[in-house]
């Protein structure tokens, strides 16, 4: 196996670039991906997130465009805008030394740039499978020069109901083209697709990691053996973490657990043995989605199982030995970020944790627990981050109007005193805890979780009645311009200037992934509604 990127036969261009990226090796995936791809070959790549897949694919795009023929060379078709967004960042990054060109195209951009840019030409195309296939129909992206074609997050494709628009895409590129295919996982449905349409694929698949990551932060709580609940809820309390696994030893406290923490109000996924197999795909894809911000898993069932990485894994029961310990850590701080990991122990169990130190050559640090004052204190800073981050995003903008009337009426500070009162003591709309107020006493039991069914996901719409929208507009609009069956969306909420509307997770997508919607005639933005987790909640886990 290559292990410099010299030895892979690249151009000084992109070594360069590779350099100036602060790349010192490459990565598994990348060291046993790039050459098959450099000589043409059609691959079928296995890797877990954060193993480096997008310069596995980019670099021999990149290598293999004759930047003297015209005409898109090269079209890398993914889920998500924001991956399109990324992996064309890392296309430009890569390959603009060698003079190549890239363009992300996606639904909800306007068409007209994406026009633009398409006509004075490009080398690379990286797109959502639907903004591809509406170009190609209409004959704005041809795709008769395309000799390479990667799917990215393949598996994350077929999950959303893309198989058609891929297969579509693929009928329309020459036949003599080569195929990548990029996955975390390859189910049954992936290699249906490579039986159709990959000629003899290099089969690549890396094996988990299981080393420790060096950025991942170890630290232990003393416990009482009845108390561990209790402390759980104030770390999680204190943590707030955006994404976590909890480790528990039995199904049986698995249940309980997972019981425990959704009636305290954290939306909470559990996986174990004794769950039957479509059940855990359930539970696994609420916490893909975000739908659950906790997974409370025995080692069995979490072993093999593509988990994204989380910011915390937590050690409710401490394992039985290390090798299991390093297992569990090994879902945090992947390929660079930061990871913490917790582990409670009783009085009986310190011998355990120091064996288990001694095997992995890492000291876990002691801490003590937070105090209520600390708990309060991480929230009010976790609340004006937040509000920091909305300001920024404007996504305040719905109550522009409402604020102007008010203006009329009150100082602006006086305003938005009163608005950070309600929003931190949940008057107005029954909604947040308040505990950061004070920073003394108690904190409120958190609200159960929002009422979003399970399988839906709530939208956010910036056009309400004001703008004349009634339901069955947005119905109309979904079903006609995002190709999503009435059927599938729930509750519909309508506000003066903006809506909620629930919807079939597979359906929201579509919508999330185009974007916009046109309603009476203007455009109205779509995105998904922020959970209501009580106003000091921190930013969730970025996809
Ligand atoms: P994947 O697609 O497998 O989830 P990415 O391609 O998004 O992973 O890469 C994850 C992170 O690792 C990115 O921040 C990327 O810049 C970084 N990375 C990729 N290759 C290397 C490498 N050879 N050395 C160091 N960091 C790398
Ligand atoms: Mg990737």
């Amino acid at each position: 196996m290559p292990t410099t990127f010299s030895e892979l036969g690249l151009s000084a261009e992109v070594l360069e670039s590779i350099n100036a990226l602060g790349y010192e090796e490459p990565s598994p995936i990348q060291a046993l991906a790039i050459p098959p791809m450099m000589a043409g070959r059609d691959v079928v790549a296995q890797a877990q997130t954060g193993t480096g897949k997008t310069a596995a694919f980019a670099i021999p795009i990149i290598e293999r465009i004759n930047t003297r023929r015209a005409g898109v060379q090269a079209i890398v078709v993914l889920p998500t805008r924001e991956l399109a967004v990324q992996v064309a960042e890392a296309v430009h990054a890569l390959g603009h030394g060698r003079g190549i060109t890239v363009l992300p195209i996606y639904g909800g951009q306007p068409y007209d740039r994406q026009l633009r840019a398409l006509k004075a030409g490009v080398h690379v195309v990286v797109g959502t499978p639907g903004r591809i296939m509406d170009h190609v129909r209409r004959e704005t992206l041809r795709l008769d020069t395309t000799s390479m074609v990667v799917l990215d997050e393949a598996d994350e494709m077929l999950d959303m109901g893309f198989l058609e628009d891929i297969e579509f895409i693929l009928d329309k590129v020459p036949a003599e083209r080569q195929i990548g295919l990029f996955s975390a996982t390859i189910p049954a449905r992936i290699e249906a697709l490579a039986r159709r349409y990959l000629r003899e694929p290099e089969r690549i698949m890396i094996a988990q990691e299981t080393r420790t990551a060096p950025q991942t932060q170890q630290f232990w709580y003393e416990t009482p053996y009845r108390s561990k609940l209790d402390v759980l809820a104030r770390i999680l309390d204190f943590e707030q973490p955006p994404s976590a696994i909890i480790f528990c030893r039995t199904k049986r406290e698995v249940d309980t657990l997972a019981e425990a923490l959704q009636s305290r109000g954290y939306s909470t996924a559990a996986i174990h043995g004794d769950i039957s197999q479509a059940q855990r795909e359930l539970q696994l894809r609420a916490f893909r989605d975000n739908r659950a911000e906790i997974l409370v898993a025995t080692d069995v069932a979490a072993r093999g199982l593509d988990i994204p990485d989380v910011s915390h894994v937590i050690n409710y029961d401490i394992p039985d030995d290390a090798d299991a310990y390093v297992h569990r850590i090994g879902r945090t701080g992947r390929m660079g970020a930061k990871g913490e990991a917790i582990t409670l122990v009783t009085p009986r169990e310190t011998r355990l944790l120091h064996s288990i130190e001694q095997q992995t050559r890492k000291k876990m640090k002691q801490l003590k627990l937070p105090t209520q004052a600390d708990i309060a204190a991480r929230r009010r800073e976790a609340f004006v981050s937040a509000l920091r981050e909305t300001i920024e995003s404007g996504a305040g903008e719905p109550f522009g109007r409402l604020l102007e009337g008010l203006a009329q009426e009150h100082e602006p500070l006086a305003i938005a005193r009163a608005a950070l009162y309600l929003a931190a003591t949940g008057g107005g709309s029954g909604r947040g805890d308040g505990s950061f107020v004070g920073g003394e006493g108690e904190p409120a039991e958190p609200e159960p979780d929002s009422a979003v069914e399970a399988g839906m996901v709530r939208l956010f719409i910036d056009a309400g009645r004001k703008q004349g929208v009634r339901p069955q507009d947005l119905v109309e609009a979904f079903a006609t311009q995002a190709g999503v069956a009435p059927s599938t969306v729930g509750t519909i909420d309508l506000y003066d200037s903006f809506a909620f509307v629930d919807m079939r997770t597979a359906g929201a997508k579509k919508v999330i992934e185009q974007g916009v919607v046109r309603l009476h005639g203007g455009e109205a933005h779509v995105k998904k509604a922020v959970p209501r987790t009580g106003a000091g909640a921190g930013p969730r886990r970025k996809k």
